[in-house]
């Protein structure tokens, strides 16, 4: 043999694909110079047109399909020191794509959603409140008395890091430190994460819960796919329960991560980890600075974040080796991705979680019926925790018939005589309440009483909303905001103009005046300014410095306050009006989940909900705590109607900035539906409930079938039958919750 066989230089030059966090559906071909060795996974950087791009390399030169010719590769400029992305991780983001019909490339850019994260880290600037004086020519806006509170105490921190606690932007963090009152330091380490010790103060669990966890420890430990609900009421102790596993997991050498509805909201949730396990989890969120981003993200490639909770975007995280996933609040809505890839995180954690051959924990107190079916036909295992933890009873819960004329409440105001009642013995008793209206702002509309000329959003089809405390209009589905007129824009009348029904602040107004004594905090997502802010609430509502608390759905969720045992809803019959099929549902879990917070200690809570419907099964299974008659009503409604769980959903939404357009692609759309088939049912199209939103006109269709069929190869070839000009968007969204 000669040794220019030995040395290989027969063989072709080395290529790899190259997928890029573009919306494209296929990787790219790239040459690998010679000195550089990749595998499938590594982290590069490559050239694409004029750009240089970070890419992950998805398969070496094996493989089926068209070759890009030699001479015409361009060379990879760069490889990252990085591990490279797990395999289960390129996989799972290839069967997302194909689940959701996205372009491979728009999940991978979910993945590496910071891809400035593949660059080392840069030198940061932190802040720190120093010794420099306030001058007296400063103005203190509420939000620089923020910062300066925020940084009064413990390490400097990044701009960035405390604009997102004090609700502003960073330009007033650097303002201050130009000003000379902020001193800034070079920031070189970003904060570690130390294991969390799994045996660093376990709780003594109850019968019921131990037996939980018992099951749960054994399933993490011995590894394999299943799927658990963990079932049981508000207090029963499930998050006891699931650190558990988690502390199972540690103990295995596994990382876990925890998926919470809204990890911004979730302080309470953070604390009592950080007590569990000595130290606190790693963050991931979309309202997280990008330097701590960056950071987060590497500390989990590279293994060192054994336990991250995250909102729903933490399930796509390059994690070398996850052996534990935990859906909290497992029915919320929140977990729907609507924009970009449409995705359930719930759905695509069950898919991650078999994928990766390891358990995965549904948590809820109201299981979604998509759970409570797989629960019940045996594909998920169940675990119930049947009562409170330490013996707390359920409250009572009342429902107040706003039809009777006794129960109606003075003109343009909303709390009935006995829910007032109720509110003052509460009070008395040293005891707090709490009024839940999920509608921000003073009122939901606001029309001239001259020539009955309503506002309504330039972008939208919905009206303005008035928000008195900011003395503003907006609109709550793209953000426009106004300031209130004086005089109508139709009639020209000045002061004419009235709200029509109530929102929080109005609900707010009228409790200041029937209890002009009452220590009152509202909890929304308009008066609460950060996490922070919300952190001071619960604290002022724990230490007892408040006696009401009035707030939307921000408030109905997690909280443990042991002095609140009165729940007002003031309008229980809110989420019932239209054309959702999971209306009554959803509407249940709310108002169960906003009734949860009564009575959770040794006083008793009870709950009082003011409708015009109670005869409404969703208002009857609340009264009665008959969770189960109302879920095997409504399924078996479901199941007739072949809706989701029992049959398979898509939406197509089109749309688009010229209507004729819109409809022009929407009707072709209808009439290349596969109408022939007898098992699949077609509707519309027509306008979306939300005709215009964010200045788009919006169609919809629909297309239905029996669980047997898979819809997406249906969905590609009627959507390739159809010719979509690039001013036209067609989103297509499997298992649809909205349908705005
Ligand atoms: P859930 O998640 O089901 O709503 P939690 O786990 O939040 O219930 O428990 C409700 C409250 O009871 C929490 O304050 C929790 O710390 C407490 N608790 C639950 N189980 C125990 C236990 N075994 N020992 C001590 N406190 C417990
Ligand atoms: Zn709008």
């Amino acid at each position: 043999m000669t040794g220019d066989l030995l040395s290989g230089v027969t063989a072709p030059p080395a290529r790899v694909r190259v997928q890029l966090p573009l919306l494209l559906p296929e990787p790219y071909d790239y040459r690998v110079p010679g000195d550089m060795s990749l595998v499938p996974g590594s982290y590069v950087e490559v050239p694409l047109g004029p750009r240089r791009l970070f890419g992950v390399v998805w398969a070496d030169g094996d493989w089926q399909g068209e070759r890009v010719e030699e001479r015409k590769l361009r060379p990879v400029m760069r490889a990252i020191d990085l591990p490279p992305m797990p395999e289960i991780t390129r996989r799972f983001v290839e069967w997302v794509a194909s689940y959701t019909m996205s372009p491979v490339g728009a999940v991978l850019r979910m993945a590496v959603s910071v891809s400035a994260a593949l660059e080392d880290p840069r030198a940061l600037t932190a802040y720190t409140r120093g010794e420099g004086e306030v001058p007296d020519d400063l103005r203190l806006t509420p939000a620089r008395k923020r910062i300066l509170e925020i940084l009064s105490d413990g390490p400097p921190r990044l701009a960035a890091d405390v604009a997102a606690e004090a609700g502003c932007g960073t330009g007033v963090v650097r303002g201050l430190a130009e000003a000379g009152v902020l001193t800034t330091v070079p920031m070189l380490a970003l904060p570690r994460f130390p294991r969390p010790d799994p045996d660093a103060n376990p709780k003594t669990l109850s019968g019921a819960q131990r037996l939980a966890a018992e099951d749960l420890t054994a399933k993490v430990s011995a590894g394999g796919y299943s799927a658990t609900l963990l079932d049981g009421v508000t207090g029963s102790g499930k998050t006891e329960v699931y650190f558990e596993a988690v502390a199972a997991a540690l103990r295995t050498g596994k990382q876990a991560l925890v998926l919470l509805p809204e990890i911004a909201l979730s302080a309470q949730w953070l604390d009592r980890f950080a007590q569990r396990f000595g130290v606190r989890p790693a963050e991931w969120h979309s309202e997280m600075a990008p330097p701590l981003r960056r950071h987060t993200w590497r500390a989990v490639a590279k293994g060192e974040a054994r336990v991250v909770v995250g909102a729903r975007s933490a399930l796509f995280l390059p994690y070398p080796d996850l052996g534990l996933i935990v859906v909290d609040e497992e029915h919320e809505a929140a977990f729907k991705q609507e924009d970009g890839v449409i995705y359930h995180a719930r759905d695509m954690a069950v898919a991650r979680a078999h994928l990766g051959r390891f358990p995965i924990v549904l948590a809820s107190a109201t299981p979604s019926l998509e759970t409570l079916v797989n629960a019940e036909n045996g594909r998920y295992s169940r675990i119930d925790l049947p009562s409170r933890h330490g013996g707390a009873s359920m409250p009572d819960v009342t429902l107040i018939d706003m039809r009777r004329k006794e129960q109606a409440p003075p003109a343009r105001q909303w709390l009935s005589p006995v829910l007032r009642e109720a509110l003052s013995q509460t009070m008395l008793a040293g005891e707090q309440g709490m009024l839940f209206l999920n509608r921000r702002g003073y009122a939901p509309l606001t029309l001239c009483r001259g020539c009955g000329h309503r506002l309504q959003c330039p972008n939208c089809t919905a009206w303005l909303v008035e928000h008195r405390l900011s003395k503003r209009l907006q609109c709550h589905h793209c953000g426009y905001q106004a300031k209130s007129p004086d005089a109508c824009p139709e009639c020209e009348a000045e002061g004419s103009f009235v709200a029509c029904g109530p929102g929080v602040e109005r609900v707010a107004e009228e409790v200041a005046t029937l209890f002009p004594d009452a220590r009152i905090a509202m909890m929304t997502s308009d008066t609460l300014s950060g996490p922070r802010a919300l952190r001071e609430v619960i604290e002022q509502v724990k230490d007892g410095a408040v006696d009401l608390l009035i707030g939307t759905q921000v408030m109905a969720k997690g909280h443990h306050f042991p002095m609140l045992t009165l729940v007002g809803v003031v309008d229980a019959d809110l989420g019932l009006a239209g054309g959702d099929p999971r209306a009554s549902e959803r509407t249940f879990q709310l108002l169960h989940q906003v009734a949860g917070r009564a009575g959770r200690e040794e006083r008793p809570g009870r709950v009082m909900l003011q409708t015009y419907m109670p005869e409404n099964p969703v208002m009857q299974a609340l009264a009665s705590h008959d969770r189960d008659s109302f879920l095997a009503v409504e399924a078996d409604q479901r199941r007739q109607l072949e809706m989701p769980p029992f049959g398979r959903m898509a939406a197509l939404i089109v749309s688009g900035e010229d209507e004729g357009a819109v409809d022009a692609i929407a009707a072709a759309l209808g009439r290349a539906a596969p109408r022939d088939r007898e098992d699949l049912t077609i509707l519309g199209p027509a306008p979306a409930p939300l005709a215009i939103l964010r200045g788009r006109y919006r169609r919809r269709l629909l297309i239905k079938g029996p669980k047997t069929v898979s819809l997406q190869p249906i969905l590609y070839d009627w959507l390739t039958r159809v010719e979509v000009p690039a001013s036209i968007r067609v989103q297509v969204d499997i298992d649809p919750y909205s349908f705005l």
